[in-house]
C-alpha cells in the first residue's frame, strides 16, 4: 500500500506517518528528514538546502525529485511507502505521476490532514524530537510520561529544528498555500483526495487514518 500524506507544516504528518509505518509495515519517506540528514552530513546538497530551509522556502524541484525517485524503488519499500512532505509543488506531482507510471507503481490513498492556520504556530514552536531515536514530542500536546526522558528509548537528549520558529513558520505556511494547494487540486481532480480532521486529538487522527486506508 502506497500513501501520500499531505497537510501544512505541523499538521501531524510525521507523527502519523510513524504510526502508519508501525501499524502497516510500510516505510515513511520524509523529504524533510532526508534534507535534514544531508544538512547534518555537510554534503553539497545539504549546503544548498540549508540556506533555503532556513528561510522557509522550498528546495528546487530537480533536487527533490532526484532524491525521492531513488527511494521508492528501495527494497524496504516493497510492502509500500508513505510520502510525507512530497509532492509539494505541481511539478513534483507531475514528476511523481511519470515516475510511478514508468515503474508500474500506483498510489492507493492521498490523504490531507486539515489544520487551521491559527493552530500551526503553536504546534511548530512546541515541537521537539528525541535525538537518539527520533520520536516526536510537543511541549503541551505530547509530553513524555516522565519529563526529560524519551518514552521509547530512554534517551535524555532532545532536538528542536532550526526552522521551527514563528517567523519561518509564516513563510512555510505561505509556501504551502501558494505552491502546495495546487497539488491538492491535482489529486482532487483525479478523484483520489481524502481528508482527515487534523485538529482532533493525536489518537483520534490515527483512528481516522487507519479507517481511511482500510477501505
Ligand atoms: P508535520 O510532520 O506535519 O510537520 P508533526 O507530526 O511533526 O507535523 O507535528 C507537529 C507537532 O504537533 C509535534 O510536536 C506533534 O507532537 C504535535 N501534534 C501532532 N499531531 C497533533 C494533534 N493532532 N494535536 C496536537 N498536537 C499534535
Ligand atoms: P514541515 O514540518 O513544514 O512539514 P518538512 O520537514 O516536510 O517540514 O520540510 C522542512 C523544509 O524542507 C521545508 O520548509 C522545505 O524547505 C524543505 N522541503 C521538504 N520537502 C520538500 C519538498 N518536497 N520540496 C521542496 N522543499 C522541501
Ligand atoms: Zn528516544
Amino acid at each position: 500500500m502506497n500513501l501520500i500524506l499531505m497537510g501544512p507544516p505541523g499538521a501531524g504528518k510525521g507523527t502519523q506517518a510513524k504510526r502508519l509505518e508501525a501499524n502497516h509495515g510500510i516505510v515513511q519517506l520524509s523529504t524533510g528528514d532526508m534534507l535534514r540528514a544531508e544538512v547534518a552530513s555537510g554534503s553539497e546538497l545539504g549546503r544548498q538546502a540549508k540556506k533555503v530551509m532556513e528561510t522557509g522556502g522550498l528546495v528546487s524541484d530537480e533536487l527533490i525529485i532526484a532524491m525521492l525517485s531513488a527511494c521508492i524503488e528501495r527494497d524496504d519499500c516493497r510492502n509500500g511507502f508513505i510520502l510525507d512532505g512530497f509532492p509539494r509543488t505541481s511539478r513534483q506531482a507531475e514528476a511523481l505521476d511519470r515516475m510511478l507510471k514508468e515503474k508500474g507503481m500506483k498510489i492507493d490513498h492521498v490523504i490531507e490532514l486539515t489544520v487551521d492556520d491559527g493552530a500551526i504556530v503553536r504546534r511548530i514552536t512546541g515541537r521537539y524530537t528525541c535525538t537518539k531515536c527520533g520520536t516526536g514530542y510537543h511541549d503541551e500536546f505530547q509530553k513524555p510520561a516522565k519529563a526529560g526522558v524519551c518514552d521509547k528509548c530512554g534517551g535524555r537528549e532532545f532536538t528542536r529544528r532550526a526552522d521551527d520558529n514563528a517567523e519561518t513558520v509564516r513563510a512555510r505556511l505561505k509556501a504551502y498555500h501558494d505552491q502546495t494547494a495546487p497539488v491538492i487540486a491535482h489529486y482532487r481532480k483525479k478523484g483520489v483526495m481524502e481528508s482527515v480532521d487534523g485538529m482532533a486529538a493525536i489518537d483520534d487522527v490515527t483512528l481516522a487514518l487507519n479507517a481511511a486506508v482500510s477501505l
